[in-house]
């Protein structure tokens, strides 16, 4: 029958050690989590700045639900598009420094919006080869010719651009790489979009709340200039401790978004009540340099204490922590180690990232204090 083969598949994913399992928690977000009523110190998630169970939310949120309910009821063009969602655009704009932007309900499909929207068959996107998934599926789905340069390699794109003859180019990447948490050369990319007259399309869902100025994001951190052909997205799940995204840029080209991307037109707007609370966040990403500053000092403390020791960390300067292990095998070893020492830090194997350099992905933030980032600096030593 057609579903004996899904069962083939499964099992050789189990036979393989790829089998994902989920593990239900029945505490909110936040650095301690529990898991079938085991306390666990929480090293996983993209909530930088420990906002998802803030209480300003939290109020921001049920206050939104009693004003304007629960649910939008239609798409943003038909008349889901309510006064909580048009304000929080403008302050999203206003915040990161573009004329217009426009809220996409995951940064999924703002990706699978965005792409497909500026460029098609006959076009070019030249994309960093360790973009995230959605960035690899929007350039499918774009059916444009996919040209993937080395990380972070502008001379092999500067080679690419030039001698491509495809009418509309478009440069994709990550402003910070999701498994190695290091940054996109942005500036260089600028230049180059600039000098071949392509779409900068940058997608900074772990910079933005988290660097530059204010936590702005990764344009503020390289202090770039807003051009019209940078197309800035962002999401509201990881630093902004809510949910959705956003694609600011100019107001050209986030008209043409509103009228022709198909991410935005066929889908119900998101949750008045989350976009209520995401102007509560965005007030407090503002004025969060202090959370920002414990990031930091949380960053430093696990960089330092594991500097003396064999475990390899990445150039990362960002909440991403990646401790490389190289083998499959003793990356998961280490990782069950850890977690039975109650320490809760997934374990990354290809193909999520190249072949002999599976890591732990470490996540820290604001949310974590000092005794807790120590005793996952201790465990590590130990285990070394
Ligand atoms: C998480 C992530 C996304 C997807 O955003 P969601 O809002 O979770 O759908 C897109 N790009 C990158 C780089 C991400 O890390």
């Amino acid at each position: 029958m057609i579903w004996d083969e899904l069962q083939v598949a499964l099992d050789a994913l189990e036979g393989d050690g790829l089998r994902r399992q989920r593990r239900t928690l029945t505490t909110p977000c936040g650095p301690a989590a529990s898991v079938d009523g085991r306390p666990l110190l929480s090293f996983c998630s993209n909530d930088y700045l420990g906002l998802a169970n803030d209480p300003a939310l939290i109020d921001a949120a049920c206050a939104g639900a009693r004003q304007w309910g629960v649910g939008s009821g239609a798409s943003h063009l038909v008349s889901g598009h309510l006064a909580p969602h048009a304000a929080l655009e403008r302050q999203i704009a206003e915040f990161t420094g573009f004329p217009r932007a426009l809220l996409f309900s995951t940064g999924y499909m703002a990706n699978l919006g965005i792409v497909p929207t500026l460029v098609g068959r006959g076009d070019a996107v030249f994309a960093d080869r360790l973009n995230h998934a959605s960035l690899i599926d929007a350039v499918q789905l774009a059916r444009a010719d996919s040209h993937r340069y080395p990380h972070g390699d502008l001379s092999a794109l500067e080679r690419l651009l030039s001698t491509s003859t495809a009418k509309r180019k478009l440069i994709l990447s990550d402003a910070v790489f999701s498994m190695d948490g290091d940054l996109a050369p942005l500036p260089g990319l600028s230049a180059l979009a600039e000098r071949f007259d392509a779409w900068l399309v940058i997608d900074d869902a772990h910079g933005f709340g988290v660097l530059g100025r204010h936590g702005r994001g990764s344009l503020e951190h390289f202090d770039l200039p807003r051009t019209k052909r940078l197309v800035y997205m962002g999401t509201l799940g990881k630093a902004a401790g809510a949910a959705g995204a956003f694609v600011a840029g100019d107001d050209t080209v986030i008209d043409w978004l509103e009228q022709r991307a198909r991410a935005y037109i066929f889908t119900t707007a998101g949750s008045p009540m989350i976009a209520c609370a995401l102007a509560a966040s965005l007030r407090l990403i503002a004025e969060g340099d202090a959370r920002r500053q414990r990031l930091w000092q949380r960053i430093a403390q696990l960089r330092d204490g594991l500097a003396s020791t064999r475990w390899r960390l990445l150039p990362s300067a960002t909440a991403i922590q990646p401790v490389i292990v190289g083998d499959n095998h003793e990356a998961v070893r280490i990782a069950d180690a850890l977690y039975e020492r109650g320490l809760w830090v997934p374990a990354i194997r290809p193909p999520t990232v190249p072949a002999g350099t599976a890591r732990l992905r470490v996540s820290l933030s604001a949310a974590h204090d000092e005794t807790q980032v120590a005793q996952l600096v201790y465990a590590l030593r130990e285990l070394a």
